[in-house]
């Protein structure tokens, strides 16, 4: 186990390539390259203290906006190319992470967050929605009145006077980074046929049909209409 107790830019970098890899040997169906491929950084834990302005440290994804749905996450995330709109970081969504956990156990998950057990990818790469706070012109809980950002860059956020927050870019995320959801349905697959299931049984499901994304459930015999009858 390698204890991480600060997380900066080139970590960001790194889990995200590291993670490209294993998602892409997923989804090519090559679990065990994808398992050597994990291997550099798949025994960190996260020891650190994530600060936060004056409140008890909370679980990511839980934080910024109550009010917003999932699917209204999964839109911003998608608008802004899976990318944070603060350090201009890939994230990669909880998701994907948990799917990952699932299909490889030693990606260190647990579903409190208990200290000692996560992995710090899921401070790194997992992006809130957060609300921006120039507008609220459609309401809190519109899609033009979030953000994607880090959990991590989220806390920093709050430390910093509203006036110095960069303005919002809205990616087109040209570089093809798809927060992994590539690799997603493979992931589920691959936890759901030899890992450990972390989430609900409607976790991952739900998630998928969120991102436009089809489950790639086990392999079916033709169905009798597809033999052609001759005529
Ligand atoms: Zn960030």
């Amino acid at each position: 186990m390698t204890e991480v107790l600060t997380l900066d830019a080139a970590a960001v970098d790194r889990y995200a390539d590291v993670l490209a890899t294993v998602g892409a040997a997923v989804a090519g169906f090559d679990f065990a390259a994808a398992e050597t491929l994990l291997e550099p950084i798949a025994d960190d834990r996260w020891m650190g203290h994530v600060p936060t302005a004056g409140s008890e440290p909370r679980e990511p994804g839980a934080a910024s906006a109550r009010d917003v749905s999932d699917r209204l996450r999964a839109a911003v995330f998608r608008r802004d190319g899976f990318r944070c709109s603060y350090c201009g970081g890939r994230a990669v969504p909880r998701c994907v992470l948990v799917a990952v956990s699932e299909a490889f156990p030693r990606f260190g998950y647990h579903p409190h967050y208990r200290r000692g057990a996560m992995h710090p990818a899921f401070w790194a790469l997992a992006p809130e929605a957060d609300h921006t706070v120039a507008h609220s012109r459609g309401g809190a809980g519109a899609l033009e009145n979030l953000t994607t950002m880090h959990a991590l860059c989220n806390t920093a956020k709050s430390d910093a006077l509203l006036t110095d927050l960069p303005v919002v870019d809205r990616l087109e995320a040209a570089d093809g980074w798809d927060g992994l959801l590539s690799a997603y349905p493979a992931l589920v697959e691959a936890g759901n046929t030899h890992g450990v299931r972390q989430a609900s049984l409607r976790y991952h499901p739900q998630w998928l049909r969120l991102f436009g994304l089809q489950p790639l459930g086990p392999v079916v015999a033709p169905a009798s209409d597809s033999v052609t009858a001759d005529e």
